[in-house]
């Protein structure tokens, strides 16, 4: 079986930052998302970097898992090679979090890989279920029982991202694997959402739209509207039903692959 999907994404630089560290790439079968740091402008050029370096896989229906994690570490190459060559870039980092369509023993699999605290989450019969889980010391906390994540977000160490790219040798992703299935809807996106709509917010928001584009848009401009205080990115990728593949309805339409 080959799965139809449609896609959509929206990023952007929110009320409170004066640029846009992250970056986005939406074309099949990969789609990422990473949230650069570090002074200078570094943040962006790392979280470009670690992007561009999935271009390679574009466009493939063959994709393996080997594929994507040389990916990954060629994004963490280039990042710290670029951060060799000029010393003001020195310690940029990003986080790196995404799915691809693999084939696996001739079937289609998403290979949903995660380093740092952006975030993958599913869209399962109405409600959204989180796949990643945080490389945070926030994350930490609540993992050991010392703190409730209600708390999380007044914590001083809420920024403290425990796993990034850029920083060490080899830093391993998270990677969990699972098959499409028809009318399913993932969401990845950086903490400039997550952080500002609540998990319930997200899955009200991702229910109500109908085209994954129109998703997208709409997620982004509800965490502008709740505050916007950092860069916000966004994609959101359908895996159609035949019934979902029709034309004829007006709402804007991602694309087709
Ligand atoms: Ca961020």
């Amino acid at each position: 079986m080959t799965v139809l999907l449609e896609w959509g994404a929206a990023s952007d630089t929110g009320r409170l930052r004066d640029h846009n560290e992250d970056s986005v790439l939406a074309e099949p079968p990969v789609f990422v998302v990473a949230d650069g740091m570090g002074g200078h402008a570094a943040g962006e050029v790392a979280s470009a970097l670690a992007v561009e370096a999935f271009r390679p896989l574009l466009g493939r229906r063959d994709l393996t898992v080997a594929d994507v994690l040389g990916s990954v570490r060629e994004a963490n190459d280039s990042i710290r090679r670029a951060g060799d060559e000029d010393p003001s870039r020195a310690g940029m980092g990003t986080t790196l979090t995404g799915v691809a369509l693999v084939r696996v023993a001739g079937d289609e699999h998403w290979l949903a890989f995660n380093v740092g605290d952006s975030r993958i989450y599913r869209l399962v019969d109405g409600r959204v279920v989180q796949i990643s889980v945080d490389h945070s010391e926030i994350q930490e906390l609540i993992d050991a029982g010392r703190l409730h994540p209600d708390e999380a977000d007044r914590h001083p160490h809420r920024n403290v991202v425990t796993r990034s790219l850029g920083v060490l040798s080899a830093p391993e992703p998270d990677i969990w694997m699972f098959p499409p299935t028809p009318g399913e809807r993932l969401l990845i996106c950086s903490d400039g959402l997550s952080r500002e709509i609540t998990d319930d917010g997200i899955s009200a928001l991702l229910d109500q739209t109908r085209s994954s584009l129109e998703a997208a848009q709409t997620l982004v401009a509800s965490a502008i509207a709740a505050g916007g205080r950092d860069n916000i990115s966004v994609i959101v990728v359908d895996a159609l039903a035949d019934d979902q593949a029709e034309e004829g309805d007006t709402a804007p339409r991602g694309e087709l692959w």
